[in-house]
């Protein structure tokens, strides 16, 4: 959950998005009790990690429920707590992440919140690539089934690497090759096109033998990017990593700037953002394109001089007639910033996850509501 320095929150837009679950819930007279995670507190005295926040803004959001709050997540107060509810009331627990027992599954510890309730439903995509204790230790003790949040996610996530309107592009950027190996060698079976900016387009330049000056690069993923760029002549992809960038003098928002082709750019500076060739060369691929994912900021986008490709093209990929997916976390929170958010088809809220099902990956927070057959116990 973005939040800014005093704990008020930026971006509601999972919480907003959760609410058609609980009101579903609500309106067929459930008892709700909400769990979440927030940030990554390292015990119960990180109190800054709270979930009040969220539950203010829940508040304001559903001004006719009763919400309350309790400062924990399993024993004897909270089942209290949830005896005290009544039909349509919702109890949000503490920042279940306060328990050590959240990350490492804890049998025991599942069991006691699966004791809190008859029906375990997730909407949680955001935390599915994890085995937790609240997102699949939960789902051996009480019936578990998919929030619409997840639902819609894993849908049009799904489809748009199953069965892809084509032709089909994946735009990738943010900072490093690392991250994205797993989703670049999926891709190089489904996608047509995969456009490459941001801090990882260098290590692709410099494996072609580009000179990339002081712009980041990845030494250790130079063979692998040669390996992608020979997998995609063979397997007829057409990749663009980059034709020109926007430099800076130094890594800071005030930094002096100069175009340079982007094999060519001198010792002293660094590329921060992709430049205009590179922005009509991507811009001509989205406009033919039928089914577009964009996962990763193609420049600094912190940096107002460096976030002009990234706006170039997210008003691209808006403007296009094709299915249009932002991945989450930094992509997703670039769309909404650029005020760009309800023209695409679908903004995800999963970070991490979005990038795993890209991968080709099953989700074990999903899987374990899929598991039809599993016996609860
Ligand atoms: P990621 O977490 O991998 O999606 O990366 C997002 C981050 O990549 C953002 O914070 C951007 O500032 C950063 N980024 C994008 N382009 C560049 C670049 N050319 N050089 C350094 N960092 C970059």
């Amino acid at each position: 959950m973005p939040m800014d320095p005093k704990g008020k929150i930026t971006d509601d837009t999972r919480i907003r998005e959760s609410i058609c679950t609980i009101q579903y819930c609500i309106d067929k007279g459930a008892r709700i009790i909400l769990c979440s995670h927030l940030g990554r507190p390292k015990s119960k005295s990180d109190t800054q990690y709270t979930i009040m926040p969220v539950v203010e803004k829940l508040r304001e959001y559903l001004k006719d429920i009763n919400i309350s709050y309790i400062d924990d997540c399993i024993g004897s107060k909270v089942q209290a707590a949830v005896g005290k509810l009544k039909d349509g009331d919702i109890l949000y627990l503490e920042n279940i992440r306060f328990y050590p027992e959240e990350t490492a599954n804890d049998i025991a510890f599942a069991k006691q919140l699966a004791g809190l309730c008859d029906y375990y439903v997730n909407d949680a995509f955001g935390a599915a690539h994890r085995a937790h204790a609240s997102t699949e230790g939960i789902t051996h003790f009480v019936p578990a089934v998919a929030g619409f949040l997840m639902e819609r996610e894993i849908k049009i996530l799904s489809e748009a690497i199953s069965k892809p309107k084509r032709p089909m592009t994946v735009i990738l950027g943010g900072k490093k090759v690392a991250d994205k190996i797993g989703v670049i060698d999926n891709l190089l079976k489904i996608a047509d096109n995969i456009l490459i900016g941001g801090g990882m387009a260098y290590t692709f330049v410099k494996a072609n033998g580009g000179e990339v000056g002081n712009s980041i690069v990845d030494d250790s993923k130079l063979n692998y990017c040669r390996g992608v760029l020979a997998e995609a002549k063979k397997n007829k992809i057409n990749i663009i990593h980059s034709i020109d960038v926007i430099a800076a003098d130094n890594y800071s928002p005030d930094a002096n700037t100069r175009i340079f082709e982007s094999d060519k750019i001198r010792e002293g500076w660094e590329g921060l953002d992709i430049g205009p060739k590179t922005i009509e060369a991507f811009k001509a691929v989205i406009a033919k394109s039928g089914t577009i994912i964009w996962q990763g900021p193609v420049g600094v986008t912190e940096f107002e001089k460096f976030a002009n490709g990234s706006r170039e093209i997210g008003t691209a990929i808006a403007e296009s007639n094709a299915i249009t997916i932002a991945g989450g976390g930094d992509t997703a929170f670039t769309v909404a910033k650029f005020g760009l958010g309800d023209k695409f088809t679908h903004l995800s809220t999963g970070g991490g996850a979005s990038l795993e099902l890209l991968e080709g990956k099953t989700l074990p927070g999903v899987a374990a509501l899929l598991d039809m057959n599993k016996e609860i116990k």
